[in-house]
């Protein structure tokens, strides 16, 4: 059975991608050197591909920054403010993702979104009146024909007109189908080109097929492909999907001459049912996406080949697939040596995926598989006891009740009591939690963890910086303080580390977006608490001042989302397990004097479902409570805020309030105020701090621009229930700007609570 592999990572098995891209953003390598990195990384990616004996193997999955970016670039998607530059046309690219300052001129970003249901993020497209729909640049058909010189003929890559269309922001007066036309006749184009210089199949993303659709959505799609198919020769197109099923449109796609349907099997509840009851179009080749390209288990064999016995069954062309691109996972797990093979013998990277695709193929063309080595192997791996699971979790959990997921008092009788304890003035002010991570903070850090100081001096350090930051907070006025979180790398790293349960990788890199990657932790088996995570810090930091100090913890949604999920249990009993752990840490702040918690959830809307008919009953049903697990045991005069990075919660609200919080902090400083529209719409009842100034930027607000702020906010949310923060926490600020911009915003609050 052929094989197919619908993207690789591209940063590199070291990050070289990364490093070079910076050294070039710095000045400190030219354009040809990046462009050199670039071309090695391609050239072993392609190899390690052939090598393993895959067959339908993509290429332009490279990116310099963000493959959605390089095709609105290549579909001259660029607005006239970046060509204005002049400056090369890598340069112009960097200027779309990064922005540009310089002499030549000086232009934001465009902004930067959330890929699907993944932490990968993508540069928004933009259509404004300037823009000119039209073939701009080479870069697929150059790499194609540099795979090609290498002798690797592939499968070039790009996102489809309905997903780009889908994704773009149009700020100017054309509307999608006023472009439709041209960008149809460039796809034209691009495929037309990519035949004539010998490829025989070409595979175009369209994931927004696995979103709702209405009917306008599907003409619109069915519009746009048939045309597109009236101008092309013999190219075979593949029409790949991933992160879902396209229950919408999955009648209609087999009257559409695609060669090839790429449909996800794992996250696509839907896709065998679908097949099963419209059949398969037998003109087609169907890429089943059956080897998870998100998540780094292994692969349980006898599961993928008996979906694969059906269709083939059915009398389907079947071509095994990954379920999305590879981008999503780190690249190899050879690097882990510290990782005992007790654990490694159950994961898969990116590079160890490809042996497993490959080895699939040829078992799925085997009718004694089940006698092969590499099943056998598989399945002895399936059937043995994981050593994962903790009976003192289980018990617990499983003594749960629903008590246990509420507050014994509610909001507003807490309001009460806790107005009567903390006598806070109206319009209380107050920070996110982390100040400016300076060089001696993170010194200090790096130090300690590689031995070079003792836990003694690593402490006394980190208590100089609390003792320091909380005089500040004095000295400037806020009336709620934090301890700063110095001793802080990530904010979910920090907690795993004290948690059971969790496996940490030193190379386990995925890009996230641009150059910046992160590492997300392992869950292996049942999580709970080793040992108390924060308590000292925030005791001693309580210890230093009469006014309250937040706890700080971060939220069991949020460990979660950033991690790489179990498969053997469900998400729900995941979360509630280190909703447990957490709850643990919140009782013990409570215990030692702490009246004020915080707990994060910066990433709650990550993994909400694609589709809104999932969004409750998939998700929301469950996540909302395993916060309320976590922030449920403490008595009614403790007072629990929360915080979200990201406003875009609009559409969720009466969820969001749902979490019983005291008080919610987050974003809202660069959203339209449509977000504070909601929440006077939705009857909120939770007190709210949206942001006031955006601390992405170094830029210092003015007294005024906070006060006209506030103004907008009193008009949609009760004196007595706001609160006046920055958006965010200020790890990645300036000590200078953050002292300013903080003073402003103590002024801008006694202005108007006319303190
Ligand atoms: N408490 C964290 C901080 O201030 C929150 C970080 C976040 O929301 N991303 O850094
Ligand atoms: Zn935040």
């Amino acid at each position: 059975m052929k094989t197919s592999v619908i993207g690789f990572p591209r940063i590199g098995e070291m990050r070289e991608l990364k490093f070079a891209a910076e050294k070039f953003f710095r000045g400190e390598i030219n354009e040809e050197e990046l462009k050199k990195v670039g071309a090695e990384l391609r050239k072993k990616h392609l190899f390690e591909q052939k090598n393993a004996g895959i067959d339908f193997i993509p290429v332009n999955d490279f990116s310099y920054y963000d493959c959605l970016l390089d095709t609105a670039y290549i579909t001259g998607m660029i607005p006239e403010r970046y060509k204005k530059l002049g400056v090369s046309e890598l340069s112009t690219y960097f200027a779309m993702a990064r922005g540009y300052q310089g002499k030549e001129g000086d232009v934001k970003a465009l902004p930067m979104k959330k890929w699907y249901n993944t932490n990968y993020h993508y540069i928004v497209p933009e259509v404004d009146d300037s823009v000119e729909i039209r073939l701009f640049g080479n870069k697929i058909f150059d790499e194609f024909e540099e795979a090609l010189a290498l002798g690797i003929k592939t499968k070039p890559v790009i996102a489809g007109p309905y997903t780009l269309l889908s994704l773009a922001r149009f700020t100017g007066t054309k509307q999608k189908e006023d472009i439709k036309d041209d960008l149809v006749a460039v796809y034209q184009g691009i495929f037309n080109k990519l035949e004539s210089l010998g490829a025989e199949w070409i595979q175009v993303d369209e994931p927004s097929l696995v979103r709702d659709m209405s009917l306008d959505d599907i003409a619109f799609f069915e519009s746009i492909y048939t045309e597109i198919f009236k101008g092309i020769k013999n190219i075979k197109l593949l029409l790949q999907t991933y992160f879902g099923d396209v229950r919408d449109i999955y009648p209609r796609l087999a009257k559409l001459p695609f060669a090839g349907l790429g449909l996800d099997f794992l996250e696509g509840k839907e896709t065998k049912n679908l097949i099963e009851k419209y059949g398969f179009p037998k003109d087609k080749q169907l890429f089943a996406g059956l080897v998870n390209g998100k998540n780094i288990w292994k692969n349980n064999y006898a599961k993928t080949l008996n979906v694969v016995r059906e269709l083939k069954e059915k009398g389907i062309n079947v071509v095994l697939s990954s379920s999305c691109s590879l981008l999503h996972v780190p690249y190899t797990l050879d690097n882990e040596k510290k990782l005992s093979e007790k654990y490694k013998e159950y994961f898969a990277f990116a590079i160890e995926k490809l042996v497993e695709i490959a080895e699939l193929g040829k078992l799925a063309d085997d009718n004694n598989y089940d006698c092969t080595k590499e099943f056998v192997k598989n399945q002895i791996l399936f059937n043995k006891q994981r050593d994962c699971v903790d009976e003192k979790v289980r018990e617990r959990l499983a003594a749960v009740t629903e008590k246990d997921f509420n507050r014994n008092v509610d909001r507003k009788e807490r309001a009460a009591i806790q107005r009567d304890r903390f006598k806070l003035p109206l319009f209380p002010t107050t920070t996110i939690g982390s100040f400016p991570q300076t060089a001696d903070v993170k010194k200090n850090r790096s130090a300690f963890r590689k031995g070079e100081i003792s836990e003694a001096d690593y402490k006394k350090f980190n208590k100089k910086k609390i003792e320091r930051i909380i005089r500040f907070q004095e000295e400037i006025g806020l009336d709620v303080l934090v301890h700063g979180e110095y001793e802080r790398n990530d904010m979910v790293e920090y907690f795993g580390e004290a948690l059971d349960g969790y496996l940490f990788t030193e190379y386990a890199w995925v890009q996230s977006y641009g150059t910046r990657c992160l590492k997300p932790p392992i869950i292996w088996g049942d999580v709970s608490r080793r040992r108390p995570i924060t308590v000292e810090w925030s005791v001693y930091a309580q210890s230093l001042t009469d006014k309250p100090v937040k706890g700080m913890l971060t939220g069991p949604v949020t460990i979660f989302n950033w991690s790489f999920p179990r498969e053997d249990i469900s998400i729900k009993e995941s979360m509630n397990q280190i909703a447990l752990a957490i709850r643990d840490e919140v009782l013990d702040l409570e215990k030692n004097g702490i009246s004020i918690i915080q707990i994060d959830e910066a990433a709650l809307r990550e993994k909400l479902p694609l589709r809104k008919s999932d969004w409750y009953s998939e998700y929301l049903d469950f996540a909302i409570p395993a916060f309320r697990l976590t922030a449920s045991g403490v008595r009614p005069e403790t007072q629990i805020h929360t915080h979200m990075c990201y406003s875009e919660f609009t559409d969720i609200i009466p969820a969001i309030d749902n979490m019983d919080a005291d008080v919610i902090t987050f974003e809202a400083s660069r959203s339209d105020l449509q977000i504070l529209d909601s929440l006077k719409e939705n009857d909120f009842q939770t007190q709210v701090g949206p942001g006031v100034y955006d601390i992405h930027s170094p830029r210092v607000p003015s007294v005024e621009e906070i006060t006209d702020a506030l103004g907008k906010m009193r008009e949609r949310i009760a004196d007595e229930n706001l609160w006046v923060n920055p958006d965010c926490g200020l790890k990645t600020r300036g000590e200078e700007e953050t002292k300013a911009s903080l003073i402003n915003l103590v002024k801008a609050a006694h202005i108007i609570g006319e303190r």
